[in-house]
């Protein structure tokens, strides 16, 4: 995520660190490289210089070069700025209708359909809500199909009508038939275009009157920076919505848009979508994507996905298997199953400080353990539950199976071997000692 803005920010404070004494040419050179990465990455212009008088004003009123470490207040106040560009405070949804309506609107292809289904996702999961996903599309009857199949997976309801032309009826008739039923709140996924267009914007605009939502949400492809800031413009000068969602955060995003949006339409990004899963939705903080932004990692939102996805029951069955030296192959995927359920690799990594800037120059596949996933499945019950008895004609077959090299199966059984040594370690008398010193 932003690993080009990250890296070029990196560097820019770089030219504080290489300096003995710090002047104000050095400052001011380090807030020009700071500008120029903002820029890089798609930034508007007028923000970006904003960004840096506001930073350089700061500096000055906080009297940074007589401060023991210039470049780190300096890094800070950066980051603060950041945030506010973002938006500062955390902004929440507003469910206190009943039921609740949420409108969707934005381009097509912005992952508006995606978006529902994981917006809906998590209001059953997180929040105990009842949802109705309500497919307005009355245009491309694939659209339609698309909510249906979303609607499936998650096990929400979906209301469409085919055959009706009337995309405010539908929403409509969609929240009388909530009402019945005891659904709390309705996602209304509305039809986009591939460019503004007025007729959309009619729509959309009479959909917005006729039924009232307490949220109306604006989802825009994040890839498309610049552009992703105008179509804001353009929809909220109609709708006056009432959060962005900034979607496809996990590809290659510059962060223009991230950085931009809230300062143009002065609405909040509510939250972001990291992927194409249903559960690839994460609420948006600011303060934690300034800090990952300036490579600072985000072990608050790493600690609270393994919180999330951490099973009590499987950590106890392990903890016992390993104090009676039964911990063998099919633990060890289960272990990778449950750090899979957390997110990408390159995600997570990226939420590690430092980490990011470290392992730059490390392709991170997105399924990262696909090989050791295969050579796993390759072994016998037996040998996953005693892997001593793997020798090299049992290695070789194993590799032959799963595709893999031989010296591939090896580093392996290394690691699995350590892995082992390491638990057995932390559950032994020098365990505790061990914990004290990570700081547990
Ligand atoms: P809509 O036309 O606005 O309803 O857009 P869709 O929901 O159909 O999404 C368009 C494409 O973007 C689909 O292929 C989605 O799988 C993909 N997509 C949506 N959200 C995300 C995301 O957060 N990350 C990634 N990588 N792809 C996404």
């Amino acid at each position: 995520m932003f690993d080009n803005l990250s890296d070029k920010l990196d560097k820019a404070f770089h030219i504080l660190k290489g300096h003995g004494k710090i002047t104000e040419v050095n400052v001011a050179e380090t807030l020009k490289e700071v500008r120029r990465a903002l820029l890089d990455a798609d930034v508007n212009f007028k923000i970006a210089k904003d960004f840096t008088t506001k930073v350089k004003e700061k500096a000055i009123g906080q009297n940074v070069l007589t401060t023991l470490q210039p470049g780190q207040l300096l890094v800070k106040l950066v980051k603060d700025e950041l945030t506010e560009l973002m938006g500062g405070d955390v902004a929440g949804i507003n469910l206190s209708g009943n039921p609740t309506v949420i409108l969707m609107s934005g381009l097509q292809g912005s992952g508006k359909t995606t978006f529902s289904g994981k917006l809906a996702n998590y209001l059953k999961t997180k929040k105990n809500k009842k949802p109705l996903l309500v497919a307005c599309d009355i245009y491309r009857p694939a659209a339609i199909k698309q909510l249906h199949v979303v609607g499936e997976a998650i096990g929400v309801d979906v209301y469409s009508e085919p055959d009706n032309t009337n995309p405010v009826i539908i929403a409509q008739n969609a929240i009388s038939f909530a009402k019945h039923q005891g659904l709390n709140v309705v996602i209304i996924d509305t039809a986009g275009r591939l460019a503004v267009d007025e007729a959309m914007m009619t729509e959309i605009s009479n959909v917005h009157k006729a039924i009232q939502p307490q949220e109306t949400l604006f989802v825009v492809d994040s890839m498309t920076g610049q552009d992703a800031v105008n179509t804001a413009k353009a929809f909220n000068d109609i709708l006056n919505f009432d959060g962005v969602i900034l979607t496809k955060l996990d590809g290659d995003t510059r962060g223009g848009a991230a950085i931009s949006i809230k300062t143009v339409v002065n609405k909040p990004i509510k939250f972001v979508g990291t992927g194409e899963k249903m559960d690839a939705i994460d609420v948006f903080y600011p303060e934690r994507m300034a800090e990952r932004i300036l490579g600072m990692g985000d072990v608050v939102s790493l600690v609270e996905k393994a919180q999330e996805h951490y099973d009590e029951e499987e950590a106890r069955k392990i903890q016992k298997k390993i104090a009676k030296n039964e911990f063998g192959f099919d633990d060890f995927l289960s272990q990778i199953q449950q750090v899979k359920k957390m997110g990408n690799m390159k995600d997570l990594v990226g939420m590690i400080p430092g980490a990011s800037k470290a392992m730059k120059d490390v392709q991170i596949e997105d399924d990262a353990f696909k090989h050791i996933e295969a050579i796993i499945h390759s072994m016998t019950p037996k040998e996953r539950s005693k892997p001593a008895i793997i020798d090299v004609k049992r290695k070789a077959r194993i590799a032959k199976g799963s595709g893999t090299k031989v010296e591939q199966v090896n580093q392996l059984m290394k690691q699995f071997e350590q892995m082992s040594k390491m638990m057995k370690m932390m559950q032994g008398p020098g365990g505790k000692n061990m914990m004290k010193m990570m700081g547990n």
